[in-house]
């Protein structure tokens, strides 16, 4: 049985996308077996992976409205070594058309169900919205991955993301939990950064990763090759980052 994690902030540009690609290349070169939920419309994990997802035949889109099962819409990441359920614009619109669905808020739950058995991590890359796609996400859960930088305002708006997945903790899915705060884009030269980051500790103690994701320019390279920044320059400071990360998650899950 897989365990379901959703990368998410409500803020764009603090790294979900990177922490989804690259905690998926990291897990996998720890010989798990992962499927990577592209779940933005923006497509960018898709693209990160390595998948044109201009000439996808099937994709999320058809998942979520049941008309592909995951199996027939999956994508190998061969970059990777892991499955991709990829998005492009297509899935914008999904967020209409879910409305009058029933189950709206259960479809990726249902849709992943069938798939549970094949994987150890399925990984789910959120869009920057507390939308209706970001709640398909947190009704699928177990857990949520919050990715933030260590900036004067990072801790602005986590308390919205936080009241949300109480709501849906309460409501929706008794499952669902935060995993934790990752710190990413992180610059040690910065005393800032460090304020910012030893705050987070006394704050939340062990919800806080014992992993820091630096920021590294390599990283930032490497969606443009379509291949995650783990594999593209594997000694790279932020692929090995990202490669701790991913032993800090097995090691994670055993107590879950
Ligand atoms: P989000 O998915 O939250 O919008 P992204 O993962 O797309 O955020 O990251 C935003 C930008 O920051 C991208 O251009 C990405 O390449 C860059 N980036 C993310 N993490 C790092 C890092 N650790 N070091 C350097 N650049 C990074
Ligand atoms: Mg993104």
């Amino acid at each position: 049985m897989a365990k379901i994690f959703c990368v998410a902030n409500q803020k764009g540009g603090v790294g979900k996308t990177t922490t989804s690609v690259n905690l998926s290349a990291g897990l996998a070169k720890l010989e798990q077996r992962v499927l990577l939920v592209d779940l933005d419309p923006q497509g960018n994990a898709t693209m990160g992976a390595g998948i044109n997802k201009a000439t996808l035949e099937n994709s999320i889109y058809q998942v979520l409205l049941g008309e592909a099962d995951v199996a027939a819409a999956k994508v190998r990441s061969e970059a990777g070594r892991f499955d991709v359920l990829p998005a492009n614009r297509e899935l914008a619109g999904a967020e209409v058309e879910m409305v009058s669905l029933e189950n709206r808020e259960r479809r990726l739950k249902d849709a992943l169900a069938a798939v549970d058995k094949d994987y150890d991590f399925i990984l789910v890359d959120c869009p920057p919205a507390l939308s209706l796609l970001t709640l398909n996400g947190l009704c699928a859960a177990h857990g949520v991955i919050i990715p933030m930088q260590c900036e004067y305002y990072a801790l602005e708006g986590l308390s919205d993301l936080v009241n949300t997945i109480k709501k849906v903790h309460a409501n929706l899915n008794t499952d669902l939990r935060i995993i934790g705060l990752l710190r990413v884009m992180f610059d040690p030269r910065m005393t800032l950064s460090q304020q910012v980051s030893s705050q987070l500790e006394q704050h939340f103690g062990d919800k806080v990763f014992k992993t820091i994701i630096p920021r590294n320019v390599r990283l930032a390279e490497a969606p443009s090759y379509g291949i995650p920044g783990v594999v593209f320059d594997p000694s790279s400071k932020g692929a090995q980052a990202y490669i701790a990360f991913g032993a800090e998650m097995v090691e994670r899950i055993k107590t879950m």
